[in-house]
């Protein structure tokens, strides 16, 4: 038998040849040989042409995904998070300044008074037992003093202004501290919690309580080094649009310091698009692009030209998304991830692939067909980290999720491409929904990552180079499953079962 080829399988370039656009669920891979540990895989990688991160996930520009807590979690665990831009373009940079302020993985929600404030009820403690007193009473100004909920207990005017009997002048730390600067700050001080305050102005950056400490210590370690930027802070990365006023939109986040920027539509291959690469790369060179969505190697092609620094691919793949219904555009995700990949490779543009990831199969897939990193909504969406709070559905604990092509987030009021076509017919290409709560991305992510690195180890790929290495030479084969098969691979014939990951 040695030395007889065996045929078995399809080499990727032959499969995906075939007449038919393909998705994740409906590919799968043989396994290949293993010769190294799962934990030696490395997954580090490449965002676009001049960003590294340690892990493939990237958080995307939807208002219920990602804002600062997003982009900064995301950031402390080696992705990237993608702040989007359904508001104003001031405080789209706001949202982008507060993220790269931070130096620990979380952000808190405290709450605030101006001196002349008086609580009324314990109800004001609901979600925090501290009050932070500063200058406006808003985050932004300095910090004058701390009202516990105790010391209000003890309280026997309760009608007295927060300046009469808060603490003054409390003990800070500086924002630039990292989470082992303040858990230990925290424990040598015997305190309950710590403000985290800006060297340059006063202004309140974060609380950390003990709490804090105690929950993050609890979950599992990052797989890798944070994603810093070359300003040494975190990096984060913003969603601008290609019309005349994004240009003005670009400078507030250029001034935030945003790392990269993602153009982003539904369908990049545009004259605005083209136009707006170029400007970009014209006016701040040293600023990457990704530009998108695009699904063909031939609108690949005319955006690389134009000079992109990486590529958004996917057009009606998310979990959220009509276009295909109302347009009949798009392609099935993986056939969209290998036609695109193999020719932004040549010109060395890396490739995210965005939307239908909702499992760790799915990215081992997007991966191994090519793409540099996943971008995902639904996947983070119920996350502690996405805007917005819990609510119940059916004794379910969901948060809402809902496409930036929906209605509702169209009509938001702050989005300029509706704004000034008040005119114009609207059409939906997304919807409003819920997913179920997750628990926090920096507890699910690491268990998520270790899933694709036993997946890569299965493939025998001991990185995602090899991956695309074992791919391009036809080594790695796959198959397309019938409905039978996918029926087959997943949990069947069971009276009831509980799924869980980790
Ligand atoms: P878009 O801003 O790219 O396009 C909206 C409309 O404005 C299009 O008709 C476009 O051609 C036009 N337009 C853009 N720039 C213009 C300019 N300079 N002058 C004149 N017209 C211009 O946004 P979109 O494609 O509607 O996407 C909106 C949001 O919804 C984005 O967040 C996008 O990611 C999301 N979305 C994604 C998908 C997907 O399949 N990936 C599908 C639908 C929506
Ligand atoms: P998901 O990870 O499957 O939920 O898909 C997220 C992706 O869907 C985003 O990154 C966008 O590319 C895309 N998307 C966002 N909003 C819309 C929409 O309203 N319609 C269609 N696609 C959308």
């Amino acid at each position: 038998m040695a030395g007889f080829p065996i045929e078995d399988g399809f080499p990727a370039e032959r499969l995906f040849k075939e007449r038919y656009s393909y998705t994740y669920d409906d590919v799968i891979f043989l396994p290949h040989y293993i010769d190294f540990p799962a934990d030696s895989v490395q997954l580090a990688t490449k965002l676009t042409r001049n960003l590294n991160l340690s892990i493939p996930c990237v958080a995307s520009p939807m208002d219920t995904v990602t804002e600062s807590s997003m982009a900064v979690a995301m950031a402390a665990l080696g992705g990237i998070g993608i702040v989007h831009s359904n508001n104003t373009s001031s405080e789209q940079a706001s949202l982008v300044r507060h993220a790269k302020s931070h130096r620990i993985p979380f952000v808190s929600d405290p709450i605030f008074m101006s001196p002349s404030d008086s609580i009324d009820s314990a109800d004001d403690f609901a979600s925090s037992p501290f009050i932070l007193v500063t200058e406006s009473g808003t985050r932004k100004s300095k910090l004058l003093g701390v009202v516990t909920k105790s010391d209000w207990e003890a309280l026997n005017g309760k009608e007295a202004k927060v300046c009469d009997y808060m603490l003054k002048s409390p003990v800070t730390v500086p924002s630039s501290y990292d989470f082992e600067q303040v858990a230990t700050f925290l424990a040598a001080k015997k305190l309950e919690f710590v403000p985290l305050v800006s060297e340059k102005d006063g202004e309140v950056v974060d609380v950390v309580t003990a709490a804090d400490v105690e929950r993050i210590r609890g979950f599992p370690a990052a797989l890798g080094l944070p994603s810093l930027g070359a300003d040494g802070k975190f990096m984060v990365g913003a969603a601008i649009g290609t019309r005349e006023t994004d240009k003005e939109r670009l400078e507030h986040l250029v001034k935030a310091g945003a790392n990269v920027v993602v153009l982003d539509s539904s369908q990049g291959n545009s004259s605005y698009q083209i136009e707006m690469i170029k400007y970009v790369k014209k006016t701040y060179p040293e600023l990457d692009v990704i530009g998108g969505n695009v699904v063909t190697m031939d609108q690949a092609r005319n955006l690389i030209q134009a000079g992109v620094d990486g590529l958004r691919v996917g057009m009606g793949s998310g979990s959220i998304c009509t276009t295909q219904e109302v347009c009949a555009v798009g392609r099935g995700q993986a056939t969209a991830v290998y036609k695109v990949s193999s020719i932004a490779g040549q010109s060395g543009v890396p490739v995210i692939a965005d939307g239908g990831i909702s499992n760790s199969g799915h990215i081992v897939k997007a991966l191994v067909l090519g793409a540099s990193t996943v971008m995902m909504g639904s996947f983070l969406a119920g996350s502690n980290e996405a805007p917005g709070a819990y609510e119940y559905q059916g004794g379910l604990r969901i948060k809402k999720y809902r496409g930036m092509g929906s209605l509702e987030a169209m009509t938001k009021g702050s989005d300029v491409r509706y704004l000034g076509d008040k005119a114009k017919l609207k059409i939906a290409q997304g919807v409003v929904g819920a997913v179920a709560d997750k628990g926090s991305v920096l507890k699910f992510i690491p268990y998520t990552m270790q899933a694709v690195k036993q997946g890569l180890q299965d493939l025998g790929s001991s990185s995602l180079q090899s991956a695309h290495d074992l791919l391009g030479s036809g080594v790695l084969r796959l198959e397309v499953r019938t409905g039978a098969a996918q029926v087959e691979g997943g949990v069947h014939g069971l009276v009831s079962y509980e799924k869980k990951y980790f």
